[in-house]
């Protein structure tokens, strides 16, 4: 039985990687979610993955049955290949964040979707389909079997940053409303057993790897045991925690010596109000100066998620976040815009205000809705800036001092730097230039003044 799985891919995304220089190569590590599936699949069945950044779909050729996953931004692109692939008699499955948290609209596209989590739900899908008996819905659980190994070798080599990327927990503590994870997992959460993760990650060949996990130390005891696990192994590795692990200091050595070497927090905001507003109030900016301080002590860069666009935020905020991020230390930052994707709570709350429906730019790069105090334009041009700004390279020079005086950072500032200088080729890749809206609006009065005569 041959099985083809689809990670698909949108307008300049499409292709990506075969772009030569700046192609995506530091920010594709993942594909977990289709190696997932591919280990669920039972015996004898034959599995080929396509990543639409990476390869085209195969033309012709026959699959006697399609598993996609599909983001919201790129369910239009799932949607098309169904229809294709249907119109050829070839069974179609959705899963993944859309089709789970919009079941019914996915279900209008395809033979069956998986909601949730493949565990569970693809091997019994599959035997369905094997028996002539394939149902409409699936849904998968998180108690069920997580595969010990992932075939990573059908990953085409040279593509991604890493093919070894991992997770050692699976759901968050946290309702952030914007966030698609805890509707997921629909409020589920699982830690794997240690002895797997830390097998896992020594079966690693390369000694850098990734933790795709959403916050990996929000079990501080069982993170405490992943990390005394790790320590032993000597390998690099990244992933996300929310920024109050720098308050715990065991927790942060603990980091550094199970050999991690940089985080990626969700800072969001420098404005309470805004963080509130999104249930993040756990967030504290009066602290984040000092919790960044504390992990650059131990040799860990930051990498923040910033969001515009939150009520609070008018045109000041752009030039106001950029000076911020700069005094508190920051190393990289990821810039979003607020983006209301449906099945999230933040969606439910702004519907009315919501202009744009077009799923494919639910990327978290469009203003979808009409923001309370600045116009969509000006929340487009002002994120477009900050990104910009952020990445000149005499700014990533600035933070390179930084990087090399931190402990042990002549061996570490490669990651930073790498890090940065990805971004700077995103801003080169997709022509990211904006304008600070502050400064439009505060030249508009100048200009429309009238001319004073000259003299007293
Ligand atoms: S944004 Fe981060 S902390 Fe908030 S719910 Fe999502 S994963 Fe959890």
């Amino acid at each position: 039985m041959k099985i083809l799985l689809v990670a698909p891919a949108s307008g300049p995304w499409r292709g990506l990687a075969r772009r030569g220089l700046f192609s995506g190569r530091t920010f594709r590590f993942s594909m977990l979610s289709l190696l997932t599936v591919a280990a669920l699949s039972p015996d004898g069945t034959e599995v080929r993955l396509v990543d639409e950044q990476v390869d085209d779909l195969p033309g012709d050729e026959h699959f006697d049955l399609v598993g996609i996953t599909a983001m919201t931004a790129t369910a239009p692109r799932a949607y098309e290949i169904a229809r294709r692939l249907r119109a050829r008699g070839i069974p179609v499955v959705l899963g993944g964040f859309h089709p789970t948290l919009n079941t019914a609209e996915a279900l209008e596209h395809a033979d069956a979707v998986v909601a949730g989590p493949a565990y569970g739900a693809w091997p019994a899908l599959v035997e369905d389909f094997r028996a002539g008996k394939l149902q409409r819905l699936y849904h998968g659980s998180l108690d069920a079997r997580i595969p010990r190994a992932l075939p990573r070798h059908l990953m085409p080599k040279g593509k991604y940053l890493t093919v070894n990327a991992t997770f050692a927990t699976l759901g968050c503590r946290h309702t952030c409303s914007f966030c698609s994870i805890t509707a997921f997992h629909g409020g589920a959460r699982r830690l794997r057993p240690v002895e797997d993760v830390a097998a896992e990650a020594a079966s690693f060949r390369e000694r850098f790897f990734i933790f795709v996990d959403d916050n990996l130390t929000q079990d501080r005891e069982y993170a405490l045991d992943l990390l005394r696990a790790l320590a032993p192994l000597h390998k690099r590795w990244v992933t996300q925690a929310s920024l109050d692990v720098a308050d715990d200091s065991e927790l942060v050595g603990a980091l550094r010596a199970a050999g991690c070497v940089g985080l990626f927090v969700g800072l969001e905001s420098f404005n309470r109000t805004a963080l509130c507003s999104q249930t993040k109030g756990f967030n504290d900016p009066d602290r984040y100066r000092a919790q960044v301080a504390r992990l650059h002590r131990q040799g860990l860069f930051v990498e923040a998620g910033v969001i515009f666009g939150h009520d609070s935020d008018d045109v000041a905020v752009f030039r106001e976040t950029l000076r911020a991020l700069d005094r508190i230390g920051i190393d990289a930052i990821q810039v979003s815009i607020l983006t209301p994707a449906p099945g999230t709570p933040l969606f439910e709350r702004m519907r009315g205000r919501i202009v744009d429906f077009d799923w494919e730019h639910c990327d978290y790069r469009h203003a979808l809705f009409v923001p309370a105090r600045m116009t969509r334009r000006e929340l487009q041009d002002g994120t477009d800036w900050v990104i910009r700004q952020y990445y000149r390279p005499w700014r990533i020079a600035r933070r390179l001092g930084r990087w090399l005086a931190m402990p042990g950072g002549l061996r570490r500032f490669v990651y930073p730097l790498g890090l940065s200088l990805a971004y700077f080729g995103r801003v080169k890749r997709f022509g990211i230039i904006g304008a600070d809206p502050a400064r439009r609006r505060s030249a508009v009065p100048a200009l429309a003044a009238p001319v004073r005569p000259l003299g007293p």
